[in-house]
């Protein structure tokens, strides 16, 4: 049987790499997308081959539209045709108030986190779509249970950017419910990656822990285990729903 094709953004470091770690196991075919990393994602392509799959590293900004319109042309002529995307790539930027934010700040954050998503659903959405001569497909969005919290003091604009993403996840399932693809999103809530550094505090899962029900931050692996139910004929009739991997948060 033809395996699936799946292209998972922000895929060479933490929750993408374990997603991708996790579907080259259960057998897709893998376009791992990175920006800059291009040593982590050779890793995760050689990981991925090693366990069967047909897997590509493929470098791309996703927040610049040219650079998503390469990345799928990409994946069509050295994969083939997609039937799966997780919208994984995302930032935070170092913490801060809402009275201290920038205009630069929110365009970078909006362009990488929603645009990025936007974007790649609507090239994935061209491809799948049955009435656009596609099979259907699933898309899987990685948003963050900071959408629902507003992570005050630290992160409002990417909670804001999560909660947009949210808003994409319902409004796309419900345009494309019959076109065979299904949207849906993953709210993960504290889970041990590099992101917590590039925020300015690489403790913050440990400094946060008390305050989660479970006591305890999330691995990658156990995000990837839900964007890959999610992506599955198990989930055959789930659309425009979210799962929130938060340990009770
Ligand atoms: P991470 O460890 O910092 O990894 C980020 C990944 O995204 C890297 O592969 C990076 O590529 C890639 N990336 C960043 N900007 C990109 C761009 N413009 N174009 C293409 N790739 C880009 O992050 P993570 O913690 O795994 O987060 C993954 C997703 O989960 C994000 O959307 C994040 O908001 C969400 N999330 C994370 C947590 C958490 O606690 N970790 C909680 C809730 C939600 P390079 O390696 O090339 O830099």
């Amino acid at each position: 049987m033809k395996r699936p094709i799946a292209l998972i953004t922000g895929a060479s470091r933490g929750i993408g790499a374990a997603t991708a770690r996790l579907l080259a196991q259960r057998g897709y075919d893998l376009a791992v997308n990175y920006q800059h990393n291009a040593e982590a994602a050779g890793e995760v392509v050689k990981l991925a081959q090693a366990m069967g799959a047909r897997a590509v590293a493929l470098q791309a900004d996703v927040s610049v539209e040219s650079e998503v319109v390469r990345l799928f042309k990409d994946v069509d002529s050295q994969l083939g045709n997609l039937n799966a995307l997780v919208n994984n790539a995302g930032i935070v930027q170092p913490q801060t108030r809402v009275e201290w934010i920038t205009e630069e700040r929110l365009d970078v954050m909006f362009r990488t986190n929603v645009n990025s998503a936007f974007l790649c659903s609507r090239e994935a959405v061209l491809r799948m779509a049955i009435d656009k001569g596609g099979q259907g497909g699933a898309i899987v969005n990685v948003s963050s249970a900071a959408a629902r919290l507003g992570a005050p003091n630290e992160y409002v604009d990417y909670a804001a950017s999560k909660a947009a993403m949210d808003a994409l996840t319902k409004g796309l399932s419900l345009e494309v419910a019959t076109q065979g693809i299904r949207v849906n999103a993953v709210r993960p809530g504290l889970i041990e990656t590099d992101i917590h550094a590039s925020g300015g505090e690489p403790g913050r899962v440990a400094r946060m822990a008390p305050a989660i029900p479970m006591q305890r931050g999330g691995s990658a692996h156990e995000v990837a285990t839900a964007i890959a139910w999610l992506l599955s004929d198990e989930a055959s009739y789930i659309t425009g729903s979210f799962i929130d991997a938060a340990g009770g948060r």
